[in-house]
């Protein structure tokens, strides 16, 4: 196998310039880039992993791991021992061939990336699941995409219906005690051959079928190929940042895109220092991973932005966050309070970054060279074009809100939506435009402003309101942790709109604070956007990726039945 320097991308794609960038890209001289474009072979676990033990830099650190009973630090050379373990067990022991799905189903422990890669490297397509999915999540997702083999624990094999599932062939359990029911992974890990052979792919071969967050309704299980990499690759180096020495942290689960695409690809295929943190979510541990480990790019969400300022700034304080040099974030409308706090705590800005599941990789972004306008997504990555729509694919002019949508066709494009193609049919207009199904504007500079889902925005008296506007002014009052806008049918206004808000620790609910909060907004945006109507909650619903769930907030509101809530944190 012929292993290419990839550094010579760095010379033709200079995002210092963005109007260069942009004008000079080209995907195809990209991929010549890629070992496998002159091969045809490709396995993103090779290109992940081996290739960097074959460029001689086995010895560097892949991986620290840490949670509260575990701290491990792995080389790619150990990577790429236990990756093709992890193969060799998968193959041997649960007959996994090229184009099964395997899904993972397990807490953040090297294990899972392990088997994750292994899976990777037979060929064979990865469903990643997060680990609090009950059994009719997990039952759902195994039936619609016919899995044959999943990988768990003892505390979670329970959730999995085995009888209901003729697909299902073998449950591979990582644990101490396994029944003989199960594959012993651990086991038969031990005993596995440390060389594996490498199934190689096509650029067109399945690689990851991830289920969407579910914040709009079922979530959908879409399907990424090999190729999805040049992505994954190219924004790593141009949004990361990533250079030599980096250690890179991405808080996402790996069962969000944002835990695969950032948190396992992007960053091994540029060969930097990757961390994993698992356990649960605590301000000082997060801080002092900082700290210890000395993480040079954070790549988080604006929920863990929003709680790690609602814990206060003395907590910050006690920790020495100076090897940070570049923030990130993804998921959800970025606050610019949230910014502005960041800015102060960290000395950062963060930089928002748009993109979802079926887009496979970052879309439109703010790079670390870019003036950032605060409460802006940013521009889009050089390739991409985006543009805002009317419902009939017209481009509409500068400042005027529509459907944000991007021309068919970047590698890191969903393929198709699992057995229901005509889904993912749905997603285009005139076979031109992708629809996002997220209603943004764009200024007269080209910078993308997030407004929110198309089906959220809030007519109300005869003006348009995106959601985020709101929710953004309500979070700057100092009472406010959280909040979810939506519209609510009125008889005068046809929709009046409606706050949810959590609040920060030490206030109280009162009438006097909901006068002074929908007078803040008034004031502070406009009146027709200040809140008729405010409930205190003690927490939003937000599905397991954190993002607020206005179609149950909806649904509350107005007695109706909430729909697919598999995705509810609980
Ligand atoms: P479903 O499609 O099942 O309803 P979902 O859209 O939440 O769920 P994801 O693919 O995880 O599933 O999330 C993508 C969505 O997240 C985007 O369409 C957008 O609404 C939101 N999002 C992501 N990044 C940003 C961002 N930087 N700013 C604003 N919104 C964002
Ligand atoms: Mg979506």
């Amino acid at each position: 196998m012929k292993v290419e320097v990839y550094e010579a991308l760095n010379d033709n794609y200079n995002l210092a310039n963005y109007d260069d960038a942009v004008k000079n890209h080209n995907w195809e001289d990209i991929e010549k880039n890629f070992s496998w474009s002159e091969t045809g072979k490709i396995n993103m676990a090779y290109e992940c992993i081996d290739r960097h033990v074959d460029n001689g830099k086995g010895d560097k650190i892949a991986l620290h791991y840490k949670d509260q009973n575990r701290q491990d630090s792995y080389s790619f050379k150990d990577m790429q021992i236990a990756s093709n373990k992890a193969a060799n067990v998968l193959k041997n022991k649960a007959n996994v061939k090229k184009g099964d799905r395997v899904f993972v189903f397990m807490p953040r422990t090297p294990e899972l990336y392990f088997s994750l890669l292994g899976t990777l490297k037979i060929g064979a397509i990865v469903g990643p699941l997060f680990e609090a999915f009950m059994e009719k999540a997990v039952k759902d997702r195994l039936e619609n995409s016919e899995a044959k083999v999943i990988i768990t624990t003892n505390d979670l094999v329970g959730r999995i219906p085995k009888d209901e599932l003729p697909n299902l062939e073998h449950i591979v359990v990582v644990d101490d005690e396994v029944s003989d029911e199960y594959i012993d992974f651990n086991k038969e890990f031990e005993k596995a051959d440390e060389k594996f052979d490498i199934e190689w792919l096509d650029k067109e071969d399945g690689l990851i079928l991830h289920y969407t967050s579910g914040s709009t309704g079922q979530p959908k299980g879409v399907l990424h190929v090999q190729e999805a990499m040049v992505v994954h690759y190219i924004s790593g180096k141009y949004v990361l940042d990533f250079k030599e020495d980096d250690v890179y942290w991405c808080t996402a689960d790996p069962g969000w895109v944002t835990g695969t695409s950032y948190g396992i690809f992007s960053p091994w295929l540029n060969g930097v220092t990757n961390c994993i943190v698992g356990g649960r979510f605590s301000p000082e541990g997060w801080y002092e991973f900082i700290q210890t480990y000395g993480v040079t790019i954070w790549y988080t969400a604006p929920t863990a932005l929003r709680m790690l300022m609602g814990a206060g700034d003395d907590v910050v304080s006690k920790y020495d966050l100076s090897s940070l040099r570049h923030v990130l974030s993804v998921g959800e409308p970025l606050n610019p309070e949230v910014i502005k706090w960041a800015h102060k705590v960290f000395n950062h800005r963060v930089h928002d970054t748009w993109w979802m599941t079926e887009t496979g990789g970052h879309m439109i972004v703010n790079y670390p060279s870019m003036d950032i306008r605060a409460g802006s997504m940013g521009k889009p990555l050089p390739g991409i074009e985006a543009a805002i729509v009317d419902d009939q694919g017209k481009e509409l002019p500068p400042n005027r809100m529509g459907n944000l949508a991007l021309k068919k066709g970047w590698p890191s494009m969903m393929r198709t939506v699992w057995n229901n193609q005509p889904k993912y049919e749905s997603y285009f207009i005139n076979d031109e435009w992708y629809v996002s199904g997220d209603s943004a504007y764009k200024d007269e500079d080209g910078y993308y402003w997030f407004q929110g889902r198309v089906d959220d925005v809030i007519m109300t008296a005869g003006e348009r309101v995106g959601p985020f506007e709101v929710e953004s002014k309500l979070v700057e009052h100092p009472a406010v942790a959280e909040a979810g806008v939506i519209g609510k049918p009125d008889p005068v206004r046809g929709e009046i709109i409606k706050a949810f808000i959590a609040l920060r620790e030490g206030y109280e609910e009162s009438d006097e604070l909901k006068e002074e909060i929908r007078k803040f907004v008034k004031e502070g945006l406009a009146g027709h956007a200040a809140p008729r109507e405010i409930d205190f909650k003690d927490k939003l619903p937000k599905t397991r990726s954190g993002k607020i769930m206005r179609r149950v907030l909806k649904a509350w509101e107005l007695d109706l039945p909430a729909g697919d809530l598999s995705t509810l944190e609980d």
